[in-house]
């Protein structure tokens, strides 16, 4: 085996001279790879001084970096490097520093999980380093909860020969206290570390302090060990039942389940679109498809938009696996690392979680569900810039593993696969189970509305009258619009002033009480609750609003809506209901659950909200659905707008008869002609995706070609303009050389061109095929390394919007 000394390397000046009196002579065996937390876009080679050794790829280590020797963490990528193949031989040359820690016991990613980083970093363009940080939670990296305590054991024999010959082991064993804590151990097996006795718990059964205890060990007749564990936590918070019993699955669902378990069966990677209505029994059918993966000893993924992680949903899955583990935004620190390490010890073989759930450390992996496969929340919007389903879909295909995509109206990306490509099918469920109803749907056209001082109103009279209705009847109901404040516009009739972000070129949004998230305003909130923040809900820079217009000293008015105005207007309308608000405003995930459970107990008549009431909700008694305003999303500079707009009706439509009960479903807007509007109203899916499919085509956009888009930004708008040009450039000479098939815009602003002081510029690549924007991107990254510096650069592969 080579041999490296380190002082040798220390003459050569390489070794940094603070690290002399330990490292000088430490002898090295071994060299890994490493990859920096650190936005480095490239990778390290180390020597590991023997006493740390072993090192296994997937394990984080602590090592001097940069020209200062600043001690980062990092993880190893490759153990044990051949010198041959080390950045350190041949024409590279590179001397090699030393790893100075290592962080973690054993390695935080199994080989499979290593390989999809790799994938990922490729793919999204986004360095090593970063992506095998984002894989794990901060709360395991911290080690959040997690404490040591003191245990005890009877050393090796000792229990034996005491039982021999007690006569002989009398001197040892003197005191009173003394044997009783032999006996103990004894009579409890604490034979070595595993079976080892929590120490203080010891001490209080036996009523002793500290001393006769070291004295044992002092004699070696103990041994007194440090353990890390992980505190005992209060389990995740129980929301309402939820009937459990097994139901007989209808014919459709059966075919579905035959596919499904065909394919976990094979033990081949494939993916299957299921596609079903809002009811038509897929929860159930993942349920059942995770019931035959586990019966064939393999384990299981479910990944849900974090919105729909709701306790209901947990529940039911939690009614049905035992060894399940959880992932969402409502946990705490210490629970989500409690759940972590379920799942890497095995503890677990179910894991349900949002988007970063998808890395969930599970072994010999048999299947990935993706709920609500077609949500924007799924695609992470900072570095790196992921999507969960994407990244779903690659992790089954590593570990030969079955995928199911579900939706009620799935993405046309995820459409189209299925119709051509290899690996992809698809089964159809039609009907809504037990033959349940699909709910009336009924247009208000707004335009008819009739106007108060404040604008518009946000409840029609038709919504009106059946709100009443619903409600004498003691039946439930829920009310979305799609925006959080008051209203959205805080503007001057007379002068047409506007108040606008300072730092950020969008219009401020009025709230009438703070967000949640105002800790800048907590300092004086009390003084001025009263009148109303102006809140830009890009940057989260707020102001109160000023009594008179700067400009002309008239008064303000406030147009647009939010859901603030309509929970103020319900409590107006509707004095004796119980009306709750649920927005990213008004609760925090915890909160949240709990206003749900109360919705279901039936002590909350009408839930006005965000789209996050659009998503997984299942309460029987709710038999009325309004959508405020259904062409908010119609409004936004995005080609995905119709498919926005028919999915958020059309799931949102879902929410209403859920039982034998019929619902009722109104669709308030101002564009009632509206293509996306009217097919959802049909509940014509296919009509809408015909239609749909056909602008796509026509314009070179996904799911035909692929698109990606580049932010740039800076303070400085001339330094920026400068990179962006040079950025094209580069961009040009690539496809130039390479003779790429692909097509550049910009660059030109993005759509919000300034947020937070920073200038923003996009350009948007479209390519017809993957494999093509791979190969530009491949390119380009090595220039991008040296570009850097100059500008921020965000690279957005797969894009679910250019905002
Ligand atoms: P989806 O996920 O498509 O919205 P779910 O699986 O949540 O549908 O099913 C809706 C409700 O119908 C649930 O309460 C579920 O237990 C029930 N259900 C599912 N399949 C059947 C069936 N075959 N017969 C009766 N009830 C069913
Ligand atoms: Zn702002």
């Amino acid at each position: 085996m080579k041999r490296y000394k380190t002082d040798s390397l220390f003459e050569t000046g390489e070794v940094d001279s603070r690290l002399r009196g330990n490292d000088i002579g430490v002898s090295c065996s071994h060299i890994i790879r490493v990859a920096f937390e650190s936005a480095a876009d490239t990778e390290f080679d180390y020597l590991v001084p023997d006493k740390l050794w072993p090192i296994e790829a997937g394990q984080r280590v602590e090592a001097p970096f940069g020209r200062a020797n600043k001690l980062e963490a990092g993880f190893c990528i490759e153990a044990d490097v051949p010198f041959e193949k080390s950045f350190a031989a041949g024409g590279k040359g590179r001397k090699l520093k030393i790893v100075s820690n290592v962080i973690d016991k054993g390695p935080l990613l199994d080989a499979k999980l290593m390989e999809l980083a790799r994938w990922i970093s490729g793919y999204y363009v986004c360095p090593l380093g970063q992506v095998l940080a984002a894989m794990v939670p901060g709360a395991v990296k911290k080690g959040a909860g997690v404490k040591t305590q003191r245990e005890v054991y009877l050393a090796q024999g000792v229990e034996e020969a005491i039982e021999r010959d007690p006569a002989k082991r009398e001197p040892k064993l003197r005191g009173k206290k003394q044997k009783q804590i032999v006996k103990y151990l004894q009579q409890n097996k604490a034979f070595d570390s595993e079976s080892a006795l929590e120490l203080q718990g010891l001490l209080a059964e036996i009523g002793c302090t500290n001393a006769p205890v070291k004295r044992l060990a002092e004699k070696q007749v103990v041994r007194i060990i440090q353990k890390t564990i992980l505190k005992s936590l209060p389990a995740i918070p129980a929301g309402m039942s939820i009937e459990t019993d097994r139901v007989v699955l209808n014919e459709d669902q059966q075919k579905a389940l035959a596919h499904f378990n065909a394919g976990i069966d094979s033990g081949l990677f494939g993916v299957t679109l299921l596609h079903g209505v809002t009811d038509s029994g897929k929860t159930e059918l993942y349920i059942r498809a995770i019931e035959l993966c586990l019966q064939k000893g393999k384990s299981a993924i479910v990944l849900l938009p974090e919105i729909a992680l709701t306790a209901q949903t947990v529940q039911r899955f939690s009614a049905r696996f035992k060894k399940i583990a959880v992932m969402h935004s409502g946990l705490t620190a210490a629970q989500r690392n409690v759940q972590w390490q379920k799942i890497r010890s095995g503890e677990a073989d179910v894991v349900i979680g949002a988007r970063s759930a998808v890395f969930a450390p599970l072994s010999n992996l048999g299947l990935v569900v993706v709920d609500e496969e077609h949500e924007p929340s799924f695609k992470q919007d900072t570095a790196p810039r992921y999507n969960a389903r994407d990244v779903a879909i690659k992790r089954a295909q590593l570990s030969n593993a079955h995928c199911i995509l579900g939706s009620a109206t799935p993405s046309l990306e995820t459409l189209f696969n299925s119709r051509g490509k290899k690996h992809f099918s698809v089964v159809r469920l039609p009907k809504r189970v037990m033959d349940l109803a699909f709910p009336e749907m009924k247009l208000v056209d707004l335009r008819d509305g009739f106007y108060t001082k404040e604008g518009i109103s946000l409840i029609s009279e038709p919504l009106a009258e059946h709100l009443e209705n619903a409600l004498a009847k003691g039946e439930q109901a829920i009310l979305l619009l799609n925006r959080r404040g008051y209203s959205n516009f805080v503007f001057c009739p007379s002068c047409r002033y506007t108040l606008h972000c300072r730092n950020c070129d969008v219009t401020l949004t009025f709230h009438k009480s703070p967000p949640r998230d105002s800790s800048r305003m907590r300092t004086v909130t009390g003084k001025h609750m009263d009148y109303g923040f102006a809140v830009c809900h890009y940057c989260g820079a707020q102001t109160l609003v000023p009594e008179k217009c700067p400009l002309c000293g008239g008064g303000f008015a406030m147009i647009g809506f939010g859901s603030q105005r309509l929970e103020t207007e319900l409590a107006k309308k509707f004095p004796q209901a119980r009306i709750s608000r649920v927005d990213s405003d008004s609760m925090a995930g915890r909160d949240y659950y709990r206003v749900l459970k109360d919705f279901s107990q039936g002590r909350i008549d009408i839930l006005a909200g965000t789209q996050m009431l659009a998503k997984g909700l299942h309460f029987p008694n709710v038999t009325l659905v309004g959508i405020i305003s259904a062409d908010t999303c119609l409004y936004l500079p995005d080609f995905r707008a119709n498919e926005r707009t028919f999915q958020l009706i059309s799931h949102v439509a879902g929410r209403a008869g859920r039982s034998v009960k019929k619902g009722i479903v109104f669709v308030q807007t101002f564009l009632p002609d509206q293509p996306a509007i009217q097919f959802a109203l049909k509940n014509d899916f296919d009509g809408f995706i015909k239609e749909e499919l056909k602008h796509r085509r026509a314009c070179n956009l996904p799911p035909f070609w692929r698109l990606a888009g580049l932010i740039m930004r800076d303070r400085n708008f001339d330094k920026l303009q400068a990179a962006c040009n040079a950025m094209r450039e580069k961009i040009d000479d690539i496809i130039k050389r390479d003779n790429l098939k692909i097509t550049v815009r910009g660059p030109m602003p993005a759509v919000i061109n300034r947020i937070q002081q920073f200038h923003r510029m996009q350009i948007i690549i479209q390519a017809p095929e993957a494999e093509t924007m791979q190969r530009l991107f491949a390119s380009l990254r090595a220039s991008l390394w040296r570009l850097r510096p100059a500008v921020k650069v965000a690279i957005d592969i797969d894009p679910v919007n250019l905002l």
